[in-house]
């Protein structure tokens, strides 16, 4: 049993029925489509297709926010040599070379100063803007390969662009009858864009991720984390937004207050990316995955690895083996006695308090009397989520009536399966759990379980009782 999740973006490497076969074989729990590339017809029919072949996993669609994108280089890496002038011109949809960069945006080149940095991709490359105004050029100032579209930084003064962009607005407007379980929403500095962006969706049954990757998105990390469901550690561009030496601290800050408000967190970017075009992580690499899963991220996220890597599946598998060394590793006890009583994982109202009590509970019982697996009973997944949070050791066993909570629930940390039933009385659902656990050889006679659920009381959707079961 794996309890982090993976998440393998799709890319021309990977975008085959049978290579997306064999990446769920391989473990994948969550796909990541980006509609930063491409046009949006042909996002969608990719996303159609992978629901189609992956029906029990979770969709996410990236949207890119105002991010600036160079034309493309091409397939083969192209070297831009540190002290070498390039031109920067304004176009879309033609090639860049190590002579003339297409900058796709309109109007942005004029908002360019002399001495301004640009980074191209996750920051490799840099350059320094040279000349304004008839001519825009900048010198390489740290040179190296770079292939493809990359993403092209400007100093955060230029992007005052508040979310979702017109772009976003197009894409979500195509993807408002599509079926996908995670928005993962790039440049978010403040609730109020994660709020606009709910607003434009318009969707209760998709969950809403925050990728965290500027000073502001750190700055208002506690009001963002409050109005998403869930966080990406986006390294990429937080390492060029941010001083690069602060990214490992931010990651573990981003991942903690997540996760104490049951939010499932992703770890992204760079994580196996010499895996791109080698057979073996480097050790270094290895290090970083294990890391994050000490750090206790919900997921960890491949990119280019299996967009455009020479073996997607390999990496994967790969990936796979470093977490499950790694979960050997982890302290249970002390993440959940260290969360302490945590009262708060929602928006503080009474039902989110609750649920956070009734999960403490939960947590405390299983652990004193060593639960095989601990049970909740979930409309919207929150329940699941919220035990998750004091990532127990033994299996979270999700039981719900909906089948797109069933597919969020891939991204939230340990919950090794999820059980569809539509039975709301309390005594039902629990002989329900302790047939179906029986079944599946996870409990046997005498073994205790924890479930959780709601009451005819309480009401179906706040989940107010826990109770221990010896299997009979
Ligand atoms: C990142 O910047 O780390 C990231 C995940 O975003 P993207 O891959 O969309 O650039």
């Amino acid at each position: 049993m794996r309890r982090t999740r993976i998440v393998a973006t799709i890319g021309p490497a990977s975008d085959s029925d049978e290579v997306l076969l064999e990446l769920v074989k391989a473990g994948v729990d969550v796909f990541r489509l980006s509609f930063a590339h491409g046009d949006i017809p042909s996002g969608i029919a990719l996303l159609r297709r992978v629901r189609a072949i992956a029906p029990d996993l979770a969709i996410m669609v990236d949207i890119p926010g105002p991010k600036i994108r160079a034309g493309s280089f091409g397939t083969t890496p192209i070297v831009l040599t540190i002290g070498d002038n390039i031109e920067l011109v304004e176009a879309f949809g033609e090639a860049s070379t190590n002579e003339r960069i297409a900058v796709e945006r309109d109007n942005i080149l004029a908002q360019l100063k002399e001495g301004d940095r640009i980074h191209i991709g996750d920051g490799g490359v840099s350059l320094q803007v040279l000349t304004t105004g008839k001519s825009t050029t900048a010198r390489v100032t740290s040179g190296g390969a770079v292939m493809g579209k990359p993403g092209l930084s400007l100093p955060s003064s230029i992007l005052n662009d508040r979310l979702p962009t017109e772009d976003d607005r197009a894409r979500l407007e195509a993807l408002k009858s599509e079926s996908f379980e995670i928005l993962a929403v790039s440049f978010v500095r403040s609730a109020f864009d994660m709020v606009s962006v709910r607003t434009v969706l318009s969707r209760d049954d998709v969950m809403m991720m925050a990728k965290i990757e500027t000073g502001e998105g750190v700055e208002n990390l506690d009001e963002i984390i409050a109005v998403s469901d869930a966080i990406m550690v986006a390294r990429g561009d937080l390492g060029v937004r941010m001083p690069i030496e602060e990214v490992p601290h931010l990651q573990k800050l981003i991942v903690r207050h997540g996760v104490r408000y049951a939010r499932p967190v992703v770890v992204a970017t760079q994580m196996l990316e010499s895996m791109t075009h080698a057979q073996v992580p480097t050790r270094a690499e290895v290090t970083d995955v294990a890391n994050a899963v000490l750090d206790g991220a919900s997921a960890v996220m491949l990119s280019g690895e299996t967009a455009i890597g020479d073996d997607p599946v390999g990496t994967v598998i790969t990936m796979d083996r470093i977490v499950r060394r790694a979960e050997e590793s982890f302290d249970y006890q002390k993440w959940g006695a260290g969360l302490g009583v945590q009262k708060i994982v929602g928006t503080g109202t009474q039902s989110t308090r609750i649920t956070a009590a009734i999960t403490g509970a939960a947590w405390r019982a299983a652990m004193e009397e060593k639960a095989v697996a601990i049970v909740a009973c979930t409309r919207s997944g929150m329940t699941a989520r919220a035990i998750s949070r004091f990532r127990p050791p033994m299996p979270i066993i999700a039981i719900t009536p909906s089948e797109s909570t069933a597919r969020q629930l891939r991204s939230s940390w340990g919950v090794q399966e999820v059980y569809l039933s539509p039975l709301t009385d309390i005594d039902d659902l629990c002989d329900f759990a302790v047939a179906q656990i029986k079944a599946s050889g996870l409990a046997h006679s005498g073994d205790p379980i924890v479930i959780m659920a709601g009451s005819a009381s309480g009401g179906a959707q706040i989940t107010d009782t826990v109770r221990m079961v010896i299997v009979p």
